[in-house]
């Protein structure tokens, strides 16, 4: 029986890991759960799992919580709280699907506290992901990949010499705005870029698949993850959404990872590892499914894409403010703030009035997010780019 924590238990990747938990009662209980303000849905997850911790950050929605729950659970609040709860010793893994950048602390602690780590989130190995696995090195902890493509790779690599790789492929859907015009792109509404054809996920990151960030983010995830170069690895589109990633080794030979596209699956493998679990999951079925199809990225369509290259090349402080700036974008394009096009142009001049710090230490990383923060939001303001 493994104990978990669900950080982010409210959102796509909490409730999937969730559900897998619920089919498979005899190998995993969930002993903590966690949500940013979402109480109703995290009451009900309480009601069904009965965890020991659980977490609430939004101080306003942690005021309202209800707290008829029975008297064995013990509540945390805030970040302070989060950090609390995962180094709890009833706890032997984290999964750590919070998005955006207030997964990092939390995760540091829990790799200190000597946790098993399941990986969904990225922006904080995009952030700071030297730093965080020479702490997993140094602790001796393992940071399992669940984010679909990192999975496949961590799969394709499982009996494999690191030193053997010749590229990645990092898969890409091609998002939600693959088969849409450039210029269509100008005035393209939240509703439309949020329909993503192949995943079903949380806001941010339906949002980061449609300017092709999240393939940026991910291609420095595998960097920091696997420990390659830049040159290493290759975006390449794949609209099915069937081969997960893919390894090129040394001697020409290729090992793909394919399975049906539903998140329940690296998530169970994550949970399980190094075992396997059966289950209801669904499974590929080659007649029907007939081709699959590959291209290459588009770099003029999709600017985040050259960005990202960008801040793969520099690494440093660079990946923090690219981020950073991306989330700031990202908030106010969903809240109707700002236009699709523009979430490029605010990450480009923020990233191009940024002084790189090479090897900044944990302190100067927190500096540079805070930084690249206030510059995106007075740069929205100077320029009048607000809708
Ligand atoms: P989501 O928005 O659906 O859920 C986010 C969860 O984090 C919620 O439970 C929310 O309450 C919590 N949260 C948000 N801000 C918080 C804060 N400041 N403090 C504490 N908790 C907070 O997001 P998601 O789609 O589940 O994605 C989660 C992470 O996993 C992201 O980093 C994303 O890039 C990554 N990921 C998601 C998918 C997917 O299919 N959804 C796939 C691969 C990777
Ligand atoms: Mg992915």
């Amino acid at each position: 029986m493994k104990h978990i924590a669900i950080l982010g238990s409210t959102g796509s990747i909490g409730s999937s890991a969730l559900a897998v938990a619920r089919a498979h009662k005899d190998k995993f209980r969930i002993v903590a759960l966690s949500a940013n303000s979402d109480t109703g849905a995290l009451s009900k997850q309480i009601k069904e799992f009965r965890p020991t911790f659980v977490c609430i950050n939004d101080p306003r929605a942690a005021a309202c919580f209800k707290t008829n729950f029975s008297s064995g659970l013990k509540i945390f609040f805030g970040e302070e709280g989060l950090v609390e709860l995962v180094r709890q010793k009833e706890i032997d893994m984290v999964l750590v699907a919070i998005s955006g950048s207030a997964a990092l602390k939390p995760l540091l602690a829990a790799i200190d506290a000597k946790k098993d780590i399941a990986l969904a989130n990225k922006e904080a190995l995009v952030m700071a992901g030297d730093l965080v696995m020479k702490r997993a090195k140094t602790k001796g902890v393992t940071i399992i990949p669940v984010d679909s493509e990192q999975s496949a790779i961590w799969q394709c690599l499982k009996s494999e010499e690191r030193s053997d790789i010749e590229h990645i492929y990092l898969t890409a859907s091609g998002g939600p705005l693959k088969d849409i015009t450039r210029t269509s792109l100008r005035n393209i509404s939240l509703s439309r870029v949020l329909k993503h054809p192949r995943w079903s996920m949380g806001k941010k990151i339906t949002v980061d698949s449609a300017t092709m960030m999240n393939k940026g983010l991910e291609l420095l995830e595998a960097m920091f993850l696997f420990n390659v170069p830049l040159k290493k690895v290759r975006i390449i589109i794949h609209p099915e959404a069937i081969v997960h990633s893919m390894v090129e080794f040394v001697d020409g030979v290729i090992l793909a990872q394919l399975s049906a596209t539903d998140m329940r699956i690296p998530i169970q493998y994550a949970l399980s590892y190094p075992k396997r679990l059966t289950g209801k999951i669904p499974r590929l079925d080659f007649p029907a499914l007939k081709t699959l199809h590959f291209e290459k990225p588009d770099f003029r369509k999709f600017p985040c894409l050259g960005l990202a290259v960008r801040s793969a090349e520099k690494l440093g402080t660079m990946p923090t403010v690219m981020n950073a700036a991306n989330e700031v974008s990202v908030g106010e394009f969903l809240k109707h703030k700002l236009k699709f096009n523009d979430i490029a142009r605010v990450i480009e001049r923020v990233m191009d009035r940024h002084r790189n710090i090479t090897r900044p230490g944990l302190g100067e990383i927190f500096k540079a997010d805070l930084w690249a923060r206030i510059e995106a939001v007075e740069f929205i303001k100077r320029s009048k780019l607000k809708c």
